[in-house]
Parts: C-alpha cells; sequence; structure tokens
C-alpha cells in the first residue's frame, strides 16, 4: 500500500496508522508470566491454524510448505500491530517498549511459528539511523508503516567508484531552497525494484576531506528523476539494481542529521547491516531462515550419506560453528537491546557467518553430487532456468554474495585488526585533502 502524499514537499502522516485495539495490553511492569499468557493467547487467536498445526507436527519445514511468501505478507500487518515484531520498540513507532528480558520471553513463545520480519532493509538499516540521528517528526512518519512491511526500504550506498571506501562516493546533492537536488549513480541495491523509500549517502561537500561532506537522506523512489535497472545475479534472480539519480528532488525535512554528518549517521546503518547479515539483528539469518545446518543435515539423512565419517565429521564441524555464531549473535542482540552499540563483535559475527553459510550451502551441493550442477531447464528462458535449478544449487550461488554484501571479509577484518587488535589503522594518503583533490579512476 502506497501512503497517501507520502515524499516530495515535506513530512506527511498519511500512512496506516497502528491500530491501537490490536496492540497487545503489555508494558514494562508485566511479568514474565504474564507476557508468555499474553502472547500465546495471541497466537492462537491471531496465527493461522494451518501455520500452527505445521508447527506444532512438523516444524519449520511444514510451515514453508504451508505458508507461501504472498500469504505471509499480506498477514503480517496482523503481527506488527500486535506489537510483537518489534517488542522493544517505544510504542509509538509500532512497538511495546517491553525490555530485552521481556522480549526474550515473547520470543521463546513466537519461535516455534518462525514469524521472521519482513522489511529488513527498514529495520537494520533505515531505522538505526533514525533513532539515533533522526527527528521525532521523521520517526512518527517512517518507523510505524515501515514496521507494519506497508513502506520498504533499501539502501544507496555503493557507487561504481565507491564499495569498501564508500566516504569517497560522487553522488552530489545541492541545496536549492528548501529542497536538496540529487544527481548520480548507486549500484547493487537490493530491493530498489520493490521499495518505497531508500536511505541515500551524497556529498554535500566537495571542498573538505571525504568522511566530511557527506550528508544522509531519505529519497522517495517514486519521485521524478529516480531510474531502476534490475541486475541479475549468478542465480539468475534479480535482487539488486543500478539507480540513477538524475536532478531528484529531496526535501530538507528527509535529511537525517545535519549536512555533512552524513558519515556519522551511516555509521549506525552500517552497523546495522552488519548486524542484519550476520545474524544478530532484526529478522536476521537465524530468526528468518532457521537453522541451516539443521537443513543439511535433514538432507543428509533423506540421501542416506550419515555413514559416511567425512560428511559426519564436516555436519559436526558445521554444527559447532552454528552453534558459536548464535552466541555470538545473542551476546551483540543483548548489548544492542541493553542501550549499547553492536561494536566490533558485529564485524567478528559478520566475517564468520560469510564463511559459514559458504561452507555450509558448498556441503549441501556435495551432497546432492551431479544433481546440483545439472539439471533440465529451458536454454533461454532466464526466469524459467532460475526457477528450474535445485534449492541448493541457488542456495550455494547466493552465498558467494556473504563475504562481500555488508561489506567485505578483507574490510571486516581490517576493522577487526584496528579496533580489537589495536593495530595501526590503514595509511591514507589522502586523510586531510579535500575530497575535489584526490585522485580518482
Ligand atoms: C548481494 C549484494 C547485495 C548488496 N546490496 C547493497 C545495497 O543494498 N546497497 C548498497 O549500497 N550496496 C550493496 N552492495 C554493495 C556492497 O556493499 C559492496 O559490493 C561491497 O562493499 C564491496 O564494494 P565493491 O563491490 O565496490 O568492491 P571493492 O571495494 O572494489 O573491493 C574489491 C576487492 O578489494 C578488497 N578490498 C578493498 N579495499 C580493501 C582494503 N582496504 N583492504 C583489504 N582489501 C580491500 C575487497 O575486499 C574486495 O575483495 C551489495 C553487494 C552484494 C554482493
Amino acid at each position: 500500500m502506497q501512503a497517501a502524499g507520502k515524499g516530495r514537499t515535506g513530512i506527511t502522516y498519511g500512512t496506516t496508522p497502528m491500530d491501537p485495539d490490536l496492540r497487545l495490553p503489555l508494558d514494562r511492569s508485566s511479568s514474565d508470566d504474564e507476557v508468555r499468557r499474553v502472547v500465546e493467547a495471541w497466537v492462537s487467536a491471531h496465527v493461522p491454524a494451518p501455520w500452527q498445526d505445521a508447527a506444532a507436527h512438523g516444524g519449520r519445514a511444514a510451515i514453508r510448505k504451508v505458508r507461501p511468501r504472498a500469504v505471509y505478507e499480506e498477514w503480517y500487518p496482523t503481527f506488527a500491530d500486535s506489537g510483537l515484531a518489534v517488542a522493544t520498540w517505544p510504542v509509538a513507532y509500532g512497538g511495546l517498549d517491553l525490555s530485552s528480558a521481556q522480549a526474550r520471553v515473547a520470543e521463546a513463545v513466537l519461535a516455534p511459528y518462525n514469524l521472521g520480519r519482513l522489511n529488513p532493509l527498514g529495520l537494520n538499516s533505515a531505522a538505526p539511523a533514525l533513532f539515533a540521528h533522526g527527528r521525532e517528526e521523521q520517526r512518527l512518519r517512517f518507523l510505524p508503516p515501515l514496521v507494519r512491511n506497508e513502506e520498504k526500504w533499501c539502501q544507496l550506498l555503493s557507487e561504481p567508484g565507491a564499495g569498501s571506501d564508500l566516504a569517497s562516493l560522487a553522488t552530489r546533492a545541492t541545496l536549492d531552497g528548501e529542497e536538496w537536488v540529487l544527481t548520480g549513480q548507486k549500484v547493487w541495491t537490493t530491493w530498489a525494484h520493490l521499495s518505497d523509500f531508500a536511505i541515500c549517502l551524497a556529498r554535500t561537500d566537495p571542498t573538505v576531506p571525504k568522511r566530511r561532506g557527506l550528508t544522509y537522506f531519505i529519497v522517495d523512489l517514486d519521485a521524478p528523476g529516480v531510474q531502476v535497472r534490475p541486475l541479475r545475479h549468478i542465480g539468475g534472480e534479480v535482487d539488486f539494481n543500478e539507480v540513477f539519480l538524475d536532478e531528484v528532488r529531496v526535501p530538507d525535512a528527509h535529511r537525517i542529521g545535519a549536512a555533512g554528518d552524513g558519515w556519522r549517521v551511516a555509521g549506525a546503518t552500517l552497523a546495522g547491516e552488519r548486524q542484519m547479515v550476520s545474524g544478530s539483528g532484526s529478522g536476521g539469518v537465524d530468526r528468518i531462515g532457521g537453522s541451516g545446518i539443521d537443513r543439511v543435515i535433514q538432507r543428509a539423512i533423506e540421501l542416506g550419506r550419515t555413514g559416511d565419517p567425512h560428511v559426519r565429521q564436516q555436519l559436526m564441524q558445521l554444527y559447532s560453528e552454528e552453534r558459536i555464531r548464535d552466541w555470538t549473535n545473542q551476546r551483540v542482540r543483548g548489548a544492542v537491546q541493553a542501550g549499547g552499540t553492536p561494536g566490533p563483535a558485529g564485524s567478528i559475527g559478520k566475517v564468520h557467518q560469510g564463511s559459514l553459510n559458504q561452507r555450509l550451502q558448498r556441503l549441501a551441493a556435495d551432497l546432492l553430487g551431479p544433481d546440483a550442477v545439472a539439471w533440465d531447464g529451458p536454454n533461454h528462458d532466464l526466469d524459467a532456468w532460475a526457477g528450474a535449478m535445485p534449492f541448493e544449487s541457488r542456495a550455494m550461488l547466493r552465498s558467494r554474495a556473504n563475504t562481500i554484501e555488508g561489506g567485505t571479509t578483507e574490510v571486516n577484518k581490517n576493522i577487526v585488526a584496528e579496533r580489537v587488535l589495536g593495530l595501526p589503522r590503514e595509511p591514507d594518503p589522502y586523510v586531510d585533502s579535500a575530497w575535489e583533490a584526490v585522485p580518482r579512476s
């Protein structure tokens, strides 16, 4: 659903409000027993009966069979309206204002139903910036529809010449009265073709060093001058896009943080994104996808491969690492819910999760044998070709991106080296030079 009058000329309040009657009657004073009881009653009244049956009798695999994505998306606002999707957030933004301990009690009741959070880039990239640096009217305008998945979000950060060195980006923003005019090219923009809004980093002052001349904006993707061109990835599907901005007008009311302070604002987004990819963020891998190793073990059993000592050893190694990943993610989540920041632990989790998932998917494809690389499919229709590919092959190909997206493994290791191990910073001869004076390819 599109928000009425969203966008161009200022903050508007036209989106569907959260229905207070549907919000659960819980607050900070609720006891653990009360939280458990109220959430159980909500599940039995609002989670569709076939999903409850599947959860009780077949677990996550059975739920996936009876719950197509489109059906889940349609039902999802019911979940959001309960406040449970973001239970620790303030009520005004769509949460219940529960403590992290209370939220864990609620999560434990919800866990069997695998109610993954939708709009992951909204929750993990846009929301942290709005919380840390946004204005109250921006939070009230953008967070509730984001929680309901009514307005979907993506992030316009990377450019053809600025990925790891994001601060060198070249998209320009100049102020014209009460509006900024943005021109430039972004790339690898996940879900831009499905999104309503994007967070965007642009250069507002080229005369100062690169990190000091950036400003952080909310861009309405329906605005004139925005062109989204899908890119097809190695598995044949469209996930990400090139986005061209040609004199796109963005109201000053859609600026987050001060002009020139965009790098600091982006810090909240990038930490949130690392958390999401590592699985410790809202709706991260261990919450949405469930356990990868459980699925691979199940596949090994079905294929009769569990007697092979080499397979057993790999399964055990990956099982142990997945548990360690979950504990690391719990620690990061706990720190964030207690008001801290994910810190470098987010980078450690991100580095580990990337490699873990690649090895997991590789093993799943190995178990399948030749069927993982040779299957019947049409030659010319890319969509049908991607559809014919076994799940294991798609997941293996997709996992190659895990060590690139959200900051490459090498760059995250640099963060750990500098901020955890205390090694000297990478030398940058241009650290004090104006951005416009730095040579670029
Ligand atoms: C699936 C996927 C989804 C993505 N989604 C988004 C999105 O939604 N929005 C968005 O803005 N971006 C997105 N990205 C872009 C992503 O953030 C960048 O690809 C990533 O930051 C790397 O930048 P780059 O591709 O320009 O590679 P480069 O920065 O050019 O890096 C090339 C290689 O050099 C290495 N390298 C670079 N600098 C250093 C260094 N200082 N030390 C050691 N090694 C280094 C890198 O590790 C890499 O191996 C996505 C990428 C992928 C793969």
